[in-house]
C-alpha cells in the first residue's frame, strides 16, 4: 500500500527542507504545492497567470484550483510508493478532498508530522531564505548556506530570494496560516495521526525525529 505523509507547520518551519531529505531517504515522492505553482508561473501557463498575483500577495490559491493540481500530481508514476506532501492540504476543504483522492489510490493519510517553530524564528528563517532556480532546493544565508555563494550545491543553478519572502508578505502569510491552516492541527490530532516535531532543532536532528515518526514500511 502507498504511504502518504502530510507535513504541517507554518511558513518557514522547514517543511520543504525536510520533505526533500525524507523523500530521498525513503523513495517517496516530494510534492510541494508551492513549487508546483511557482513552476506554472515560470512557464507562464494559464494556471501560472491565474495564481501569480495571489502568491505575490501571500493569499491562498482557491481550493478547487489547488485540489485539481494536486490530484494530477498524485497520479504520476513516481508517486506509486506514496508521497511526502509539503504545503498541501492548507484548508479543511483541501484535507477532506485529500482523503477522497488517497482512497482512490488505495491509501490514506498515514502520519502528519507537525513541525513547530516560534514566530520570531520563522521571520528570520524566511528573510534569509535562498532558493535554487532549477529545482527549488532551499538554503539559508546563515543557518544553511550553500558551499559557493549564490550557487545551488545540488544542480549548480542560480539562487534567488522569493518575492513573497519580503517582510510584509511573510507577516501576512503567517497570519493566513493561523487563520486557515492551523485548524488542521486539531483535526489531525483528533484522528490520532498528528506527531509533534520540535522544528527549532538542527536540520539533521529534525530529520532524525521525522524518520522515526514514519510508518515502518517507509523507514
Ligand atoms: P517551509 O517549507 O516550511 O516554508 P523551508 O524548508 O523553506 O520552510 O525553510 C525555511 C528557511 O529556514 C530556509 O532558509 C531553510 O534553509 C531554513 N531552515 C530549515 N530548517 C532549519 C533548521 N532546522 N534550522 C535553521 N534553519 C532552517
Ligand atoms: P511556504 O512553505 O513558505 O509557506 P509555499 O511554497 O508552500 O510557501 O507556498 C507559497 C504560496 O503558494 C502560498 O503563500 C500560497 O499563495 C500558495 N500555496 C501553496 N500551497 C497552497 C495550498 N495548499 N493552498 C492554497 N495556496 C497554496
Amino acid at each position: 500500500m502507498p504511504v502518504y505523509v502530510v507535513l504541517l507547520g507554518p511558513p518557514g518551519a522547514g517543511k520543504g527542507t525536510q520533505a526533500g531529505i525524507v523523500a530521498k531517504a525513503t523513495g517517496l515522492a516530494h510534492i510541494s504545492s508551492g513549487d508546483l505553482f511557482r513552476e506554472h508561473i515560470k512557464n507562464q501557463t494559464d494556471l501560472g497567470r491565474q495564481v501569480d498575483a495571489i502568491l505575490k500577495r501571500g493569499d491562498l490559491v482557491p481550493d478547487d484550483v489547488t485540489i485539481a493540481m494536486i490530484r494530477e500530481r498524485l497520479k504520476q508514476p513516481d508517486c506509486a510508493a506514496g508521497a511526502v506532501l509539503d504545503g498541501f492540504p492548507r484548508t479543511p476543504a483541501q484535507a477532506q478532498a485529500l482523503n477522497g483522492m488517497l482512497a482512490e489510490f488505495g491509501g490514506k493519510v498515514d502520519v502528519v508530522p507537525f513541525i513547530q517553530v516560534q514566530q520570531d524564528e520563522l521571520i528570520s528563517r524566511l528573510s534569509g531564505r535562498w532558493v535554487c532556480r532549477a529545482q527549488g532546493h532551499v538554503y539559508h544565508e546563515t543557518f544553511n548556506p550553500p558551499k559557493t555563494a549564490d550557487v545551488c550545491d545540488v544542480d549548480g543553478s542560480e539562487l534567488y530570494q522569493r518575492d513573497d519572502d519580503k517582510r510584509e508578505t511573510v507577516e501576512k502569510r503567517i497570519r493566513v496560516y493561523f487563520e486557515q491552516t492551523a485548524p488542521l492541527i486539531d483535526h489531525y490530532r483528533g484522528e490520532g495521526r498528528l506527531t509533534e516535531i520540535d522544528g527549532a532543532q538542527a536540520i539533521a536532528k529534525v530529520t532524525e525525529d521525522l524518520l522515526k515518526a514514519l510508518p515502518e514500511q517507509a523507514q
